[in-house]
């Protein structure tokens, strides 16, 4: 593995380089459920059709039972990919402040948390996880605890 290389502050905040981003995937049983409920609730759908039609129903009925078919084959497709395919799609991306900052935050006005004090006054790096001041000697950050590279 290539150790990463000490990074700028400066290349931090403008976000030049890419950090490692973690995402929670759908678990495959659940897709798999979602799977077999959208073709029951797709048949439930076919039926609702079939029904409105042949009770002579005004064609907002019928109209809904096609949306509503086609939205369950949508989450069909979607669950089955999710519940069979290598690569999943993910719910939920865990990213830091440094990669992709809180637009909210900046709507609000409010500042960004700033990085937990580590006590390095003349920071030599920073760490590429939660952005605290290094120093070149650290193995650990001691702000997150993760492993940080050798300094290049
Ligand atoms: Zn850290």
């Amino acid at each position: 593995m290539v150790p990463e290389p000490c990074r700028l502050p400066s290349e931090r905040l403008s976000g030049t380089f890419k950090e490692p981003m973690y995402s929670v995937k759908p678990g495959r049983g659940p897709s798999t459920f979602g799977v077999i409920g959208a073709v029951i609730a797709a048949a439930f759908g076919v039926i609702w059709i079939v029904m409105a039609v042949s009770i002579g129903a005004s064609g907002f009925f019928v109209f809904f039972g096609v949306v509503f078919v086609l939205l369950m084959i949508a989450g069909g497709i979607y669950n089955f990919y999710n519940a069979t395919a290598s690569n999943r799609v993910s719910e939920v991306d865990i990213v830091s402040s440094a990669t992709e900052p809180d637009p909210l935050d900046r709507m609000l006005g409010r500042k960004p948390a700033s990085p937990p004090d580590t006590g390095v006054e003349n920071p030599d790096r920073f760490c590429p996880y939660c952005g605290s001041a290094l120093s070149v000697e650290f193995k650990f950050c001691p702000a997150c605890g993760k492993a940080i590279g050798p300094a290049i």
